[in-house]
């Protein structure tokens, strides 16, 4: 069998998940082996062309260019994952979603005429069919790693559905909520990040979106407790994943 073609795309993102893919290092030679990259413009300037086995896409559509490309990756493409919050929920740009774009547009650019922008910034999936998500801002590269192998190995990948207190019960961690009355997104958001900053002593703010049950009356109680109005609370879940938590559970 012909080694499985890999390609990387970018649509409109901080490219801090793609750098998580650079940074996987030891990983990545192990995975580059058995993977031909054959377009990463991040990583080199030499492109293959298509169809490509696995597509790996980066980034939320969010002009009207955005959403022709990304109908082309999907036709090219056997497999498309995509990567991170700006790629699975429209990302951190999502926030003009609830505001008036031309508001915007005329706040930033001396000349906003010459934009060709959406009024929405979407996640892939509300555009083409997806095979796989990886989630966070920026993703795991660990999740990333696992997810590949498998799909070499001809197996689904072992993605978790269940909250970061998980992860904070299996490392150790106190409890910041309990211990500090910290407020926490970790009961309601998706495990993959290895609970990494209530390990550093600070409340999960929920990059890696709604986990998959989350029980968001018990959530929103824990969060009034340590102080937060309601309109922190929509505030504090709105910010890598927009509307993604109310969607998910709401209050
Ligand atoms: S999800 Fe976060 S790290 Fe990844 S591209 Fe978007 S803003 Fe950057
Ligand atoms: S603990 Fe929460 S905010 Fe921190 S990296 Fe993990 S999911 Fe993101």
């Amino acid at each position: 069998m012909d080694t499985p073609t890999l390609a990387v795309w970018k649509f409109a993102s901080c490219d801090g998940c793609q750098l998580s893919l650079l940074d996987c290092e030891d990983d990545l030679l192990a995975v580059a082996g058995r993977v031909r990259i054959a377009h990463f413009l991040e990583a080199s300037s030499d492109v293959l062309p298509g169809p490509y086995d696995i597509s790996l896409v980066e980034g939320s559509i969010t002009t009207p260019g955005d959403a022709e490309r990304i109908r082309q990756v999907r036709a090219e493409s056997r497999l498309l994952i995509t990567i991170g919050a700006c790629a699975t929920a429209g990302g951190i740009q999502a926030l003009r979603n609830q505001a008036d774009i031309t508001e915007y547009a005329r706040a930033v650019y001396a000349r906003p005429e010459y934009l060709r922008t959406l009024a929405t910034s979407t996640p892939i999936a509300a555009h083409v069919d997806v095979d796989y998500e990886l989630h966070g801002c920026p993703i795991d590269r660990r999740q990333l790693v696992e997810t590949i192998s498998a799909l070499l190995a001809g197996r689904r990948p072992a993605l978790p559905a269940h909250s970061v207190c998980f992860e904070c019960k299996r490392r150790n961690t106190v409890c910041v909520v309990v211990a500090r009355g910290e407020p926490c997104l970790g009961p309601v958001t998706r495990a993959g990040c290895g609970a990494l900053c209530p390990a550093f002593g600070r409340g999960c703010f929920g990059c890696f979106g709604p986990a998959e049950t989350p029980n968001a009356p018990a959530e929103a109680a824990l969060l009034r407790a340590t102080g937060m109005s309601d309109d922190d609370i929509r505030r504090i879940h709105r910010t890598f994943t927009v509307a993604a938590f109310e969607e998910a559970a709401p209050s």
